[in-house]
């Protein structure tokens, strides 16, 4: 078979070099930073099919979640913890949609249960728990260490023949006669029997000069990491405003979607997002609200994140229509996701047939002439 080049060595290209280099296919992986430099780096992290709709998406997410947990007993390695996700709400109408969701899932086979006051208190002894709340809790989910794993599958893949090469940053596609024969890197050309874009926000940019537009949406994400605290938090928790988790040796990694929904959407927002910036200390407000030991705690680090998101908020997986040598894969949720779309994108890939599993998320439907719904801000995880 020729030689694949795979674009982009975050979570999504990184599996995809692991899932090619097992099944024997010649690949090389051209970065341009360095491996796990892009959004999978400011990652929370969780892989969840937790409220993902509709029902396809949903299975998709589930099928990434489970390839987790084999992924880890096949690689190894300390980069997946699957110590469950507690989430807490407050309100009559939360509690609803909370109750209503568990039975979804329930219905669809995704492990899901709601629980007692006193068995929140169990699984996450640090937390503040306010009055009436209501408890669920998702035992398969948990967190991974996205730059742990993405280290861990380049590393099997190059043993399995497949080259990284970074920094590499590739300039474009090389199309010769309606096909795409390769890429240009500082006007050298790279010949390839395919390539694959795995470039996250970037994802399908290659394409602009080729007057195809895939449709997107612009959606940062800030996350901030406390200094290291006396915690035995151990599990993700979703509580009222606020998401957090351990980030290692005590560390807490705090989001929160309404903070992320007051975010400049446009321009370069690097400078403005500091520790000391409005929305780090909101965050770490509301998660010391919810974990007390935070009181006191400095913000040590601030991630801030561009999530891939085709304009509907789905998957953008496979060929785009008139250009053959040339395949997508655009996603958020790629964390979840990546070594599941590893998978499949390799034996779409090696055996020509197409995977019924990825059908409904082909990029042909964020084509420019197409117009996909669009989803709302802060619905994004
Ligand atoms: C705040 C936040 C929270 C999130 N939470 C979750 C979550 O809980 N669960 C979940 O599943 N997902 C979550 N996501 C989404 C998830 O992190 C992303 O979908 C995923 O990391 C995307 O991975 P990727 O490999 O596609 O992109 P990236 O990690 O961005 O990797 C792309 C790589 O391509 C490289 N690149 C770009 N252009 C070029 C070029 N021209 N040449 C060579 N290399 C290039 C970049 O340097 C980068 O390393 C979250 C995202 C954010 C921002």
């Amino acid at each position: 078979m020729d030689r694949i080049i795979v674009v982009g060595a975050g979570i999504v290209g990184a599996s995809v070099a692991y899932a090619l280099s097992q099944k024997g296919v010649p690949v090389t992986v051209l970065e341009a930073q360095r491996p796990a430099a892009g959004t999978s780096r400011a990652s929370f992290a969780w892989p969840n099919a937790n409220e993902k709709l509709p029902r396809e998406y949903f299975a998709l997410n589930a099928a990434g979640l489970a390839e987790h947990h084999v992924l880890a007993d096949t690689l190894g390695g300390d980069w997946f913890h699957p110590t469950g996700n507690l989430e807490v709400v407050t309100g009559s109408e939360r509690r609803d949609h909370q109750h209503a969701k568990v039975a979804r899932l329930q219905d669809w086979g995704y492990r899901a249960e709601l629980i007692s006051e006193v068995r929140a208190r169990e699984l996450v002894p640090d937390l503040a728990l306010p009055d009436s709340a209501s408890y669920a809790f998702y035992p398969d989910e948990g967190w991974v260490a996205a730059p742990v794993l993405i280290h861990r599958l380049l590393e099997v893949a190059q043993a399995s023949g497949a080259t990284v090469r970074f920094p590499m940053r590739v300039d474009a596609l090389d199309v010769q006669n309606g096909r795409v024969a390769g890429v240009i890197v500082d006007g050298e050309h790279l010949a390839a029997g395919l390539v694959i874009d795995c470039t996250g926000p970037a994802a399908g940019r290659f394409l602009d000069p080729l007057g195809i537009s895939i449709a997107r949406q612009r959606s940062p994400g800030l996350l901030v990491v406390t200094e290291p605290v006396p915690t035995c938090l151990s599990r993700v928790v979703h509580a009222p405003g606020v998401h957090l988790r351990p980030d290692g040796a005590g560390r807490v990694l705090i989001g929160s979607e309404d903070v992320d929904a007051t975010l400049p959407e446009e321009g370069d927002i690097t400078e403005e997002i500091h520790a000391d910036s409005s929305w780090c200390r909101e965050l770490l407000r509301r998660a010391q609200a919810v974990l007390p030991v935070l009181a006191g705690a400095r913000i040590e680090a601030v991630r801030l994140g561009w999530r891939p998101l085709p304009a509907d908020g789905r998957s953008a997986v496979g060929p785009v229509p008139g250009l053959s040598g040339y395949y997508l894969v655009f996603t958020h949720s790629g964390v979840t996701l990546g070594p599941r779309l590893g998978r499949l994108v390799a034996g779409e890939v090696v055996t020509g047939q197409a995977c019924p599993e990825l059908a409904p998320f082909r990029p042909d439907r964020l084509l420019e002439g197409h117009e996909p719904a669009r989803r709302d801000r802060g619905a994004h995880r």
